[in-house]
């Protein structure tokens, strides 16, 4: 039997990092990935014609030795083996309270600027929340929610709320439960290196981490679904994996198993004790948002309709109050109807960013969750998504004239997609849920079960900065078991 110092279920970014970190400091690594291509929700592909960015929109530029990734892409290796595409503008926000487009630069100064030019009257709010976000003060406030923040400086101005809070959709959808501490470190992460694209599409990115195990003498595998882990009493772990079918199973052995997959995607995978252990450990976690995210292909530039930002937050006219963004996460549940949920827009073509067009790539995205798809006839799954995309490009054309009329390739995925391509439970696509009430629980790649770890979303944050952490920090782990 093939013995390995670890073997990865699952090559999201989470899992590439930890086995890219891991194979460079000599160790056999396997990362076994039953997907067509590593990558995870770190993908991007192509729908006919139409480029399809799985997930990424912005990230916080690692170039920046400042950035929480730039040490830790320097280890695996791939920091140099990508370019970064940077933008000048953190985010453009529309709609709802705040009403004509604000354009927030991606820097404090900047942002601060825009944001009392816009918002003359709450100078000394936004000056304080500025400076609480540059200096990381939020940190120690682990028990404050965003709302409670936000609601102590701005009151009732919903407008500036609205402004101030508009990529809700980065982190959670609830401005009353996310912790503000999460979103104060993240915002500032953004706003002090710049946000960036991979040049050319997330693939990249996966693909070169992909590499960096290859090249150290390790290898990941495509195609293949780990289907068993039984842990031995002696450090020896028995790792089953199949083809994708279930066919052709090949029994392997490994020190240390790292999961990529969510916790309850890797209790499934043990024997029933191990399981159980697993199952009571993270139970009183809740998990994330999941994401529904529409890609419009246009048969001219986005800009010629109307669209002047890389990014931008387009909040709709039903919502009057901050409080209210919570309410578009469950429209989905329902027919579309008048309603229609805030949602964060990607104009590719407005950076240097190497999509191919045409057709040009516009990617819109917003809260979603698995309870608003019913899984249990697809047919009727596909029509009532079909009746939602109808609808949104409908919405969308009210908001920048002459755009459904331009649309010429589309692909839509949904809460029932993420779980059903990357095997998320819930279709969380961040992890366990970043709120005042999980704000203590510990986020660790260290699981109850001896040698089994998770380099995932999970172990710390989501998004691309969280996850490279959680990667990181489990290979690290085990280094340091080793010593
Ligand atoms: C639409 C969308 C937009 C987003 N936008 C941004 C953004 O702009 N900026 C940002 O920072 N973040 C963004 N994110 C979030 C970010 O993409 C994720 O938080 C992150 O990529 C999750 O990485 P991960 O490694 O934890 O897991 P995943 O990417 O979910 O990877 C898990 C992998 O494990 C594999 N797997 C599961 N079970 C098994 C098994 N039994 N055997 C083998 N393999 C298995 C899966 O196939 C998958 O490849 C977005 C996400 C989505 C969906």
């Amino acid at each position: 039997m093939t013995r390995y110092d670890v073997v990865v279920i699952g090559a999201g970014l989470g899992g590439l990092t930890a086995g890219a970190i891991l194979a460079r400091e000599g160790r056999k690594v396997l990362v076994i990935e039953r997907s067509n291509s590593v990558g995870g929700a770190a993908s991007s592909y192509k729908v006919g014609d139409l480029f399809v960015e799985g997930s990424l929109h912005e990230t916080s530029d690692p170039r920046d030795p400042r950035d929480p990734k730039h040490d830790l892409l320097t280890r695996a290796g791939v920091l140099d083996k990508v370019t970064w595409s940077p933008s000048e503008t953190f985010y453009e926000v529309r709609g709802g309270p705040v009403g004509s487009p604000l354009v927030l630069p991606a820097s404090f100064d900047g942002a601060r600027a825009a944001l009392i030019a816009r918002f003359p009257d709450c100078r000394d709010g936004i000056d304080q929340l500025m400076r609480e976000i540059e200096h990381g003060t939020a940190e120690a406030e682990r028990t404050l929610s965003l709302a409670q923040k936000l609601n102590a400086l701005f009151g009732t101005n919903e407008a500036v709320k609205c402004a101030l809070a508009a990529n809700l959709a980065y982190y959670h959808d609830d401005p009353a439960t996310l912790l503000w501490s999460h979103f104060a470190t993240s915002q500032s992460q953004y706003l002090r290196s710049g946000p960036c694209y991979v040049n050319g599409g997330s693939q990249r990115l996966s693909s070169a981490l992909a590499r960096a195990i290859k090249t150290a003498g390790s290898d990941a595998m495509l195609r293949r679904a780990v289907s068993h882990v039984s842990p031995g009493a002696d450090g020896t772990h028995t790792i089953t994996h199949t083809a994708k079918d279930g066919s052709d199973p090949r029994t392997i052995e490994a020190a240390c198993v790292l999961s990529n997959a969510a916790p309850e995607a890797l209790a499934g995978l043990l024997p029933a004790d191990a399981a159980a252990r697993l199952r009571t450990h993270y139970a009183p976690m809740s998990a994330s948002i999941s994401l529904f995210a529409l890609t419009l292909g246009l048969s001219r530039p986005p800009r010629e309709v109307g669209f002047t930002s890389y990014s931008t937050q387009l909040l709709p006219s039903w919502m009057t109050r901050l409080a209210d963004y919570t309410h578009g996460t469950t429209l989905m549940a329902d027919e579309p109807g008048e309603r229609m949920p805030p949602m964060a827009v990607v104009d590719y073509s407005a950076i240097d960013s190497g999509v191919p067009a045409p057709p040009h790539v516009l990617s819109f995205f917003g809260a979603d969750r698995l309870s608003n798809w019913d899984s249990s006839d697809m047919d009727r799954y596909r029509e009532k998504r079909a009746r939602w995309q109808t609808a949104i490009v409908r919405y969308l054309d009210g908001q920048y004239p002459g755009l459904a009329d331009a649309v010429v390739a589309s692909s839509f995925n949904t809460a029932l997609s993420t779980r059903q391509y990357l095997n998320a439970p819930e279709g969380a696509v961040y992890g366990f849920a970043p709120t005042v009430a999980q704000a203590d629980a510990a986020r660790s790649p260290q699981t109850p079960i001896e040698g089994l770890y998770l380099s995932s979303a999970y172990a710390n944050a989501g998004g691309y900065t969280g996850v490279i952490q959680a990667g990181a920090a489990c290979a690290d782990m085990i280094l340091q078991s080793a010593r």
